[in-house]
């Protein structure tokens, strides 16, 4: 076990608020840490694409069993310029699921190809790879499954599906490093993968960054000239491309973060346990009224989120709050119906699966810092829920 940050023991006064997600008791455990790491990069004059983020870059392909990753400025790019490396563009469908952060869609269109939306299985609230082989066509060039919450997307018929019809698979890791499917680790199960470092994502950075990970070499030196304007050779540009580049602060933080991970992973998992062993209990579980978490068989589910869901979210969430205990949605509307994408001709009804996650989803307070007391408090605030 590493350092100091004890977790499960930093129990604030019992009257205290829970946030739903709070980085200052991290920070504050870290502080002494983190100042080196920062002071010494400042000392090196070299803010850019630099030794940071080369050994980040090494320690994160080390991280998802494959041979390279591309540091790049957020997860949003990763996955538009891993698009982009794949030769995604206007005329292309790339099929995904309308129940995710928007940049998962957000960034098929942003290349001119079309997301076409796959329902969910409501017990994992991933992709239902059952509904894929339907929605193929001449013009289908990927799928691009999410790991939401944490949990790896059923991959084995996704590969399946895109290895009889020659697409490539796009992992949306952005909310799964670390966790393994088949004893497989996320970012090694498609062609390609993407995962974010926003500051409340498992391993966070103190600002925006982001990877694309391959063991794919055509795709990574793609990926690699894209994130500086299409250019291999300083002022010489093969293709278009954006400025989608690593700090070397960023890299140098998530370095220091990342050897805390298995740690916050492992805690996470056992905050998942204690939340289950509790909720079990309860009237509101047995009953059926709150649907707990499922952790499929043979994946590693690293927690992003603990998601319950019921029929009377708001009111639940209302009466968390009276109680000083965060909590959120995970996403209120699903993509299939947002404003941008009214263009694509979806309606309401189309996924059924996706629209009654988005009105019954929860997601309770998760952080590895979280303590074991004020997990039995938020139990405690739902079993007087009636
Ligand atoms: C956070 C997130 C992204 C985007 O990551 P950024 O680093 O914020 O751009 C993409 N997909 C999913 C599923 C996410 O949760």
């Amino acid at each position: 076990m590493l350092g100091k940050t004890n977790l499960a023991e930093a129990a604030p006064e019992s009257s205290a608020k829970i946030p739903s997600f709070d980085l200052t008791r991290q920070n504050a455990a870290l502080k002494d840490e983190l100042m080196q790491v920062i002071s010494g990069i400042i000392d090196g004059g070299h803010f850019i694409l630099g030794e940071n983020v080369a050994e980040f870059e090494k320690e994160m392909a080390r991280t998802c069993g494959v041979r390279f990753a591309v540091g790049v400025a957020n997860c949003s790019d990763a996955l538009y310029l891993a698009l982009l490396a794949c030769g995604i563009g206007p005329g292309d469908e790339i099929i995904t699921t309308p129940f995710t952060f928007f940049a998962t869609a957000g960034a098929i269109a942003r290349t001119g190809a079309r997301p076409v939306f796959c329902d969910i299985d409501p017990a994992t609230y991933n992709m239902d790879a059952r509904g894929i082989e339907g929605l193929v066509t001449p013009r289908t060039k990927a799928i691009l499954p999410v790991h939401l919450y944490g949990q790896p997307a059923d991959m084995d018929p996704i590969v399946d599906v895109a290895k009889r019809h020659n697409l490539y698979v796009i992992e949306d890791a952005a909310q799964a490093i670390g966790a393994s499917y088949k004893g497989r680790p996320v970012g090694s199960l498609g062609d390609v993968a993407c995962i974010s470092f926003f500051p409340t994502k498992n391993l966070g950075a103190f600002g925006d960054a982001g990877v694309v990970v391959t063991d794919n070499a055509d795709i990574a030196d793609r990926v690699r000239m894209l994130r500086v304007h299409g250019s291999r050779k300083k002022y010489y540009h093969e293709v278009l491309g954006c400025n989608s580049r690593l700090d070397e602060l960023q890299a140098g933080i998530l370095r220091l973060k990342l050897r805390y991970l298995p740690d916050w992973t492992a805690r996470r998992r056992q905050i998942a346990t204690r939340y289950v062993e509790l909720l079990a209990g309860t009237p509101q579980v047995r009953s059926g009224l709150l649907r707990l978490p499922v952790e499929l068989p043979d994946t590693i589910h690293v927690y992003h989120q603990f998601t319950v869901a019921t029929p009377d979210r708001n009111r639940l969430q209302e009466h968390l709050k009276a109680r000083g205990i965060g909590s959120t949605v995970y996403y209120p509307l699903p993509l299939h119906l947002q404003a941008v994408f009214r263009d694509l001709g979806y309606r309401e009804g189309a996924f059924p699966e996706a629209e009654r996650a988005s009105r019954e989803v929860l997601s309770l307070p998760m952080f590895p810092e979280l303590a074991d007391e004020e997990i039995e408090r938020v139990v405690e605030a739902i079993r007087d829920f009636h």
